[in-house]
């Protein structure tokens, strides 16, 4: 950020405002982490802050300091709009446009609040009177940090805001693997653990609390995976059906698509699961190197992300969807071949 911008955000913010946060549809460790980490600090100004999250999200999030606040826009739409539409300024954080909250898009577009975008998503809509956008940050939470520390107030970081903020920075970042994480980003972990995040059991809280039938259904996905050694690509597919035999609960199918990509040699991995009562492919896809999946779902899937790690939708059948992702590949043959 700019130091005019942080000045004038740190003048804005020097009286209690009525603040509204929120994150993309689907919300994921980062969009919880960054939205209750904001929460917090703002609530340590004196600000009247809210959380809102477009729909419902995973068990395995729901143990954050702060969970309890959230409101859920889909299921308390009215009050949830009321909220909105009498905010003084609404953070949006860990995505690019309207469109990536799903019914929240019209309310959000709408609204007359000052709008402040911190995110590290590739092209970034153009909405917000403040934009914090960097594409190399590792995660929304370790932008969260920064942001805390533009405004001079890395002393307010406290024990909920370091659990808020690690848990983010660490399933964006794959446990410290991916390549997005810097030196920073294991500075700033350090520094967190030191403000009293209780960084072991935050990760038994995401990774070691699986269902005996989440387990079965990784099997099943891990069964149907298909290899296309000439592309270097490898894929998983999972159906309705499938999701029903296993009593499929919201995420989880979340990281399974990883699996597809620890194949040796492969640099490209899809996983598609359909989603019958929204009428849709779900897809996630993932690289090594610098294959962009980003490029690979706008053109083909309607979606985006991250150059390794986007996701992207298809309104056509759980085959069709498959069979389009396998005719596309021979033109991309060759940078799959030299990523
Ligand atoms: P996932 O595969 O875990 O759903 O998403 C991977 C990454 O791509 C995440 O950072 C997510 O926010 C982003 N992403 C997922 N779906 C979409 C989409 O439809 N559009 C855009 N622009 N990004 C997406
Ligand atoms: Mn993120």
């Amino acid at each position: 950020m700019n130091k005019q911008d942080i000045s004038n955000i740190k003048q804005l913010l020097s009286s209690p405002k009525k603040i509204v946060i929120v994150p993309h549809k689907n919300p994921d460790g980062d969009a919880i982490g960054s939205t209750l980490g904001l929460y917090h600090y703002l609530l340590k100004n004196n600000h009247q802050a809210q959380v809102i999250v477009p729909n419902d999200y995973p068990t395995f999030l729901k143990w954050v300091p702060g969970n309890d606040s959230i409101l859920i826009h889909d299921a308390q739409t009215t009050s949830c709009n009321a909220l909105i539409n009498d905010a003084d300024i609404i953070f949006t954080l860990d995505f690019n446009a309207f469109h990536r909250t799903g019914n929240m898009e019209s309310v959000l577009a709408e609204s007359r609040a000052m709008k402040i975008m911190i995110d590290h998503h590739q092209a970034p809509d153009n909405y917000a009177t403040y934009m914090y956008s960097d594409v190399r940050m590792s995660s929304t939470c370790e932008m969260v940090y920064h942001f805390i520390d533009f405004l001079g107030d890395q002393s307010l970081i406290d024990a909920n805001i370091a659990a808020c903020l690690y848990l983010g920075i660490m399933t964006d970042t794959g446990s410290f693997r991916f390549s997005c994480t810097t030196s920073t980003t294991h500075r700033i972990i350090a520094n967190l653990i030191e403000k009293g995040a209780d960084n072991s059991s935050i990760h038994n809280n995401v990774y070691d609390t699986n269902s005996f039938e989440r387990l079965q259904l990784l099997g099943c996905a891990l069964t149907n995976l298909k290899i296309i050694p000439e592309s270097r690509a490898a894929y998983i597919t999972l159906s309705q059906d499938e999701l029903n035999r296993y009593n499929y609960k919201k995420g989880d199918t979340e990281g399974i698509v990883n699996y597809a990509l620890s194949l040796d040699g492969i640099v490209l991995a899809a996983i598609f699961i359909e989603d019958r009562q929204e009428g849709i492919i779900k897809i996630s896809l993932r690289s090594k190197g610098d294959f962009s999946v980003n490029e690979l779902s706008r053109a083909h899937f309607n979606g985006g992300g991250h150059t390794n790690a986007a996701g992207g939708r298809s309104e056509v059948s759980l085959i069709k969807t498959v069979e389009k992702f396998i005719s596309i590949l021979p033109s991309y043959n060759q940078d799959l071949n030299h990523a």
